[in-house]
């Protein structure tokens, strides 16, 4: 605190502040955009916004565990408090501000009809541990909504309760490895091709598989040939993602099926790319086992610090026996029961077990479900097609002045990917991610998937208008030119940001999670 100027304010240094130039001010502020210390810095612990009398003397029941000495937390007034936080979250970027266009994220805007849906008290303000009989229509919306996603999917049955999609990935690879031991079968391998996400290596591991890569073929897609090459009595299955991380729609999914089934394997589909077929292809009719839904991407729930994710899993017939507890049962008289532990009895004998303490994400299934109900079947396929539209318009509105490494093999899904091929010496994709920021952009997804070197992959989502599409474009167009050229102005961007290049990596293996008072840190020392 001892930096502190009497009013509170801290003059920022043009680096603190990363400031371009002479248009440093005494506050650090730039206009509109305001700077903001941390509450440890900016307060005090004898503040609070509440005052508290004296307490009154009692004789402590603690046994002489009585905390000794302060808590030391900062405190602020009531409207210190409320500037503080509105200040830093200004300094954020939503999809409600903007164009969010991070490669399979799907960051679509999020209807306020689903918000004030969730809202609803008698969804909002009910417990899980309730006798059902008092949330039958909360257990209905998780009924209706697991019949949607099983009909929308082809499948036969469905997971709720993951509360992610790597969370999902963990509770399919589990129903595979139930399904195997049930069958008393020791396949310890899991393909995954090299394009995948993190996270289904990661599941695999996790769940005590051996992951192996399977090669991708010149124009994106999964090397069938060398995939079936692989198949094998010690192959438990494979995780394939489709439509895939490069945007691209699995030519040979049903082919992949039937080679891992005759191998006797199962199929595992990350699906969180669901977006760019809903309505248009059913996973079920792929020869798909199981594959989560992130919810939050498809059905528009907020996610990205808006909110958790929810990744029910749908499940073939085959699977459907090991799926987790608890799930949803509707009687033919309207009424619904929670089947868990205490009321399986012996209907569902092979269940691997509980995902979660309770019954998911129930705010994200109550947005999910009006989503897909004010939508319809066929607004939903519409998504699909709206999303595909506009990615390749982005693709080929960008593809002669960034390398698009498959464009010349036909459109792409709902995603558009380009490489850093091409750019002059020094220049790469972080130069191109940084001047988007600048443009007020929050950049694409960069340096995934691995397979496309220095990639930039492009997701704008269907609830974008050619209007935003257009600037955006232009935006990135202008940056890409820019890049050719060899600015060197575009190595500093972003400049107009709070914050210039920061270094992502060190803030990644290096987080400093506890704030020390520097003073007392030196004088420590
Ligand atoms: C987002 C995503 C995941 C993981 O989903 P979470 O909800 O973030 O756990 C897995 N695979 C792909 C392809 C994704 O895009």
């Amino acid at each position: 605190m001892s930096n502190l100027n009497p009013s509170g304010w801290r003059p920022t240094t043009p680096q603190a502040s990363g400031a371009a130039g002479d248009d440093v001010t005494f506050t650090g502020n730039r206009a509109l955009m305001l700077e903001e210390a941390l509450i440890f810095e900016i307060g005090s612990t004898e503040t609070t916004g509440v005052d508290f009398g004296t307490a009154p003397k009692a004789t402590s029941r603690l046994g002489g565990l009585e905390r000794g000495d302060t808590i030391g937390l900062p405190g602020l007034s009531e409207p210190e408090t409320v500037r503080h936080y509105t200040r830093l979250s200004r300094q954020n970027y939503a999809i409600d501000l903007g164009l969010f266009p991070l490669g399979s994220c799907t960051m679509k805007h999020n209807p306020r009809l689903n918000e004030k849906m969730a809202r609803l008290p008698g969804f909002a303000d009910i417990h899980p541990l309730q006798p059902v009989d008092t949330v039958q229509g909360a257990l209905g919306v998780i009924n209706e909504l697991a019949q949607w996603l099983i009909t929308l999917t082809g499948m036969h049955g469905v997971a709720m309760t993951p509360k992610a999609g790597a969370h999902g990935e963990l509770c399919g690879i589990l129903c595979i490895k139930a399904a195997l031991e049930a069958r008393g079968e020791d396949r310890r391998i899991l393909l995954v091709p090299t394009s995948a996400h993190g996270t289904n290596p990661a599941t695999a591991a996790f769940a005590g598989f051996t992951v192996e890569d399977i090669p991708a073929t010149p124009d994106g897609r999964v090397d069938l040939e060398a995939l079936k090459a692989r198949l094998g009595p010690d192959v438990a299955g494979v995780m394939i993602t489709n439509p895939n991380t490069c945007g691209l729609f699995e030519r040979d999914m049903k082919a992949i099926s039937d080679a891992v089934h005759a191998a006797g394997g199962y199929v595992y589909c990350d699906g969180a790319n669901f977006n760019a077929i809903v309505g248009r292809v059913r996973p079920g009719d792929l020869g798909i086992d199981a594959m989560h839904i992130n919810l939050h991407k498809t059905f528009s729930t907020p996610h990205g610090g808006g909110g958790p994710g929810s990744g029910p899993v749908v499940l073939s017939e085959a699977l459907s026996p090991y799926g987790p507890l608890p799930f949803t049962e509707l009687y033919a008289d309207g009424h619904i029961t929670l089947v868990e532990e205490e009321t399986v009895g012996d209907r569902h004998p092979h269940t691997f077990g509980r995902m979660t303490a309770f019954q998911g994400q129930m705010g994200m299934f109550t947005r999910a479900l009006t989503y897909i109900l004010s939508h319809g079947a066929d607004g939903l396929r519409q998504v699909a097609e709206d999303s595909v539209l506009n990615a390749n318009y982005v693709l080929r509105a960008m593809e002669d002045v960034l390398d698009a490494p498959f464009a010349k093999f036909g459109p792409c899904m709902h995603e558009a990917i380009f490489s850093d091929k091409g750019l002059p010496e020094g220049f790469s994709t972080i130069d191109i991610a940084k001047g988007l920021i600048d443009e007020g952009f929050h950049p694409m997804t960069v340096y995934f998937p691995l397979v496309v070197h220095g990639a930039m992959l492009v997701e704008p989502t269907e609830t974008e208008s050619k209007a935003t599409l257009d600037q955006f474009i232009g935006a990135l167009r202008s940056i890409a030119n820019r890049a050719k050229q060899g600015d060197p102005a575009l190595k500093a961007a972003p400049a107009l940001a709070p914050r210039r290049r920061l270094d992502e990596t060190a803030a990644a293996r290096k987080p400093v999670l506890v704030w020390k008072d520097a003073a007392l840190a030196q004088a420590a020392e």
